[in-house]
């Protein structure tokens, strides 16, 4: 394929009937950090725009970047933190005991299983486990800690895979991947063709309404093609043939969905009464009409404009300001919010953005500890979503006189 295309159809329904929510300004891929070695090379913009279907009403991204530019600089981040491994072993736990899997017999295939984390939690429970990645160097770290790993997208050939050397799942799981995925419908039938038919799949993905209050704006990237409701994600496991039957909210990112479905065929699903709430509740908010997603995106622009005005005031008074945090999401913010040209430089606390450069404009990365020597005037909090441990990290930076600016979920100063 070329670098991008546009979509002509739903990604759900294939209904034709799609129409055009917001067209942000165009941005690099926002995960594209680079070395001091490609400094000079220009990166280029890709546009970015969101449409709704009219049949769905599924909210979806109207461009298609291919993924050879997508994950062109993908780099290993161990997701392994004492946390984490902590919260994959409670989770294998519970899921062992409700659906009943067994040591040395159940299955669990995990899509999309990077390091092998949350696998890993299930082989110290002797169950069998297999992880597909579609990473080489990731899929390598993962064989290389002892959890089976195969190296590839989740396609035909992956499917062919597990058949032949596989029984099929008990238990198919993914985790934070499932936003990330353009032919849905394709990638569902595929679950269908190595999961029991009396098994389970579950999926752990951003949850849009949640994300939505919480005016979460840069949860929109290049790689995120979906904005899911459950009425959305119901509708394309029925279009396979699978039901969602249960689902947990999960507290984490803005708002994030655990969803459980089974295979229709299978005569013992029983669906949970708050399924059907959820999605009525979804009708009610209009989290399908055209209209809501319109008036939201009004509110975001407004909160925009405020943090820019305020910026270009402080840059007026020749202030310093340094731009906290370094990810996918302070990219997509610094070019919707229009700042790259206001930033001086940025700062993170994860060592592997150290010695990077922000994607397109180039800004350079340093240790939050370089805000004690350089002592800026204002400190632009990107990372909005984790305010509460870098606040009290800079705890001392507002003591001494500084200044932060907060632009999300509402615009906000916090001064001495
Ligand atoms: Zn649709």
């Amino acid at each position: 394929m070329k670098n991008f295309e546009k979509i002509n159809s739903c990604r759900a329904c294939q209904s034709l009937s799609i129409s055009r929510v917001y067209n942000f300004n165009d941005c690099p891929i926002e995960g594209d950090f680079v070395d001091v070695n490609a400094l000079d090379k220009n990166q280029p913009l890709y546009p970015m725009s969101s449409v709704i279907c009219e049949d769905c009403g599924f909210l979806q991204l109207e461009y298609l970047l291919s993924p050879e530019i997508i994950y062109k600089n993908y780099y290993y981040e161990t997701a392994a933190t004492k946390g984490l491994i902590d919260h994959f072993a409670d989770y294998s736990k519970q899921i062992v005991n409700r659906f009943s899997l067994t040591p040395n017999n159940s299955l669990v295939i995990d899509i999309g299983s990077n390091d092998g984390g949350f696998l890993n939690s299930f082989k110290n429970q002797n169950i069998n486990i297999l992880g597909i990645e579609p990473s080489k160097s990731i899929s390598e770290v993962a064989n290389q800690r002892g959890v089976k790993t195969h190296n590839s997208y989740f396609n035909d050939d992956a499917v062919e895979y597990v058949l032949t050397n596989f029984k099929k799942a008990s238990l198919i799981t993914s985790n934070y991947m499932f936003a990330n995925i353009n032919k849905i419908n394709d990638f569902i039938d595929n679950v269908t063709k190595i999961l029991d038919d009396t098994g389970v799949y579950i999926i752990e993905t951003g949850y849009h309404p949640d994300q939505m209050n919480f005016n979460m704006i840069d949860w929109f990237y290049h790689e995120h093609f979906s904005y899911f409701t459950l009425k959305v994600l119901d509708e394309i496991m029925m279009k396979s043939g699978m039901k969602i039957f249960d689902y947990d909210k999960i507290n984490i990112r803005g708002g994030c969905i655990r969803f459980y479905c089974k295979k229709l065929i299978n005569k013992s699903i029983k669906v949970e009464s708050k399924v059907e709430d959820l999605i009525k509740k979804e009708n009610i908010d209009g989290m399908h009409n055209k209209q809501t997603h319109i008036e939201y995106f009004k509110t975001i622009l407004n909160i925009k404009n405020q943090v820019k005005n305020k910026i270009l005031e402080y840059k007026k008074e020749g202030k310093k300001i340094v731009g906290y945090g370094a990810s996918h999401s302070t990219t997509g913010l610094m070019y919707l919010f229009e700042l790259t040209d206001l930033i001086d430089y940025l700062v993170d606390d994860n060592p592997a953005k150290l010695n990077k450069y922000s994607p397109g404009k180039h800004l350079s990365i340093y240790n939050s500890k370089k805000l004690d020597e350089d002592k800026p005037e204002v400190i632009i909090l990107l990372a909005w979503l984790y305010k509460k441990p870098i606040l009290e990290n800079l705890k001392m930076y507002i003591e001494n006189g500084g200044e932060i600016l907060i632009p999300l979920p509402d615009f906000k100063i916090i001064k001495k």
